[in-house]
């Protein structure tokens, strides 16, 4: 069985609600994400842009394993180097588990780089926070996932020194050339396995524009951390997910688009319904509840105060449309 390490996207769903840290990657739980083309194309871009990121760091390593152990012992062995770059370095801090998109290592100082396929004004004001000097919402998933890396890195390497970037396309640069994307065509393998074939056409004229900007982003990670619950949190979320305990969560707005819902069809099949769970745990229906042409008046007529508090406005998607 594969260890249940809290890795940076369980982290990420963990932030958005724990309760799916439960549902996660179980097949008993349909996920709608998981067949979301809009996603899927998000993903893409990413990984597109992450290959364009190793030319600017050139002369690194590839760990290319999905194995958690042998993936891990790859990257320990090079990391023996005194200086040298990885990619996609497997580094595991108890039961914290992170795959870095650019890990370069000088010695003891380490550059943490994460690759986003997200524009940024290099001329314009810190876009990352508001007047008010704290983190704008939306960045604040980019800044929490570098956050949850470093706190893993500086959990492995306690002594070393570490700088954290976001690496990020470059709004004002001018694309040196037309149709650079097409020079990195994303392929798969006869295990229909995800992979970057480069052109070889690609010159270095292509790539001396700098088009990808790395931002240092230590101090708003900083602010992030400061209070310590952060890394309770993380801490949380790993011992809950490494025993497979659910853990509870209020229901609320975000679960308007909460991915863990399936059909009455897949439920006769015998799949399970993560959001029917959370609504029949907290609100004690049972399955006829959900069978009215409109929950959202029933839930509003039962639970008045409880919808005042917390301002809800909208139910999940598929129930709205039964
Ligand atoms: S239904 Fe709501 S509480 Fe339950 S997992 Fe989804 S978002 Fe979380």
């Amino acid at each position: 069985m594969a260890p249940r390490y809290l890795t940076k996207s369980r982290f990420k769903l963990g932030r958005e609600c724990p309760t799916k840290l439960f549902y996660t990657k179980k097949k008993e739980y349909p996920d709608t994400n998981l067949d979301d083309p809009f996603l899927a194309a998000l993903a893409e871009g990413g990984f597109q842009v992450g290959e364009r990121a190793k030319y600017y760091h050139p002369g690194g390593h590839d760990i290319t394993s999905l194995d958690y152990e042998e993936a891990e012992q790859q990257t320990n062995e090079l990391l023996q180097l005194e200086n040298v770059i990885i990619y996609e370095p497997a580094i595991r801090f108890g039961n914290l588990f992170i795959r870095i998109d650019i890990l370069v290592k000088d010695g003891n100082h380490f550059e943490l780089i994460e690759v986003k396929a997200k524009s940024y004004d290099s001329e314009g004001d810190d876009p990352f926070l508001t007047n008010g000097g704290t983190i704008r919402t939306n960045w604040q998933p980019y800044l929490d996932d570098v956050a949850f890396q470093r706190h893993v890195l500086e959990g492995r390497f306690p002594e070393a020194e570490i700088n954290s970037y976001l690496m990020l396309t470059d709004k004002n640069a001018v694309c040196p050339v037309d149709g650079l994307n097409q020079k990195f065509r994303i392929v798969r393998d006869e295990n229909n396995r995800k992979g970057i074939k480069v052109s070889s056409t690609l010159t270095n004229e292509d790539l001396k524009e700098w088009i990808l900007v790395k931002v240092p982003v230590d101090e708003h990670i900083d602010l992030i951390v400061k209070d310590g619950s952060f890394s309770d949190q993380i801490e949380h979320f790993a011992d809950h997910y490494a025993r497979d305990v659910k853990i509870p969560s209020p229901i609320g707005n975000k679960c308007a688009d909460c991915e863990f819902q399936c059909s009455d069809e897949e439920e006769a099949s015998g799949f399970k319904n993560g959001f029917k769970e959370c609504w029949k745990n907290k609100l004690h229906w049972a399955d006829a509840d959900f069978d009215e042409p409109n929950v959202l008046e029933i839930w509003s007529a039962r639970n008045k105060d409880l919808l005042r508090g917390w301002g809800a406005t909208s139910i999940p998607h598929y129930y709205l449309n039964k």
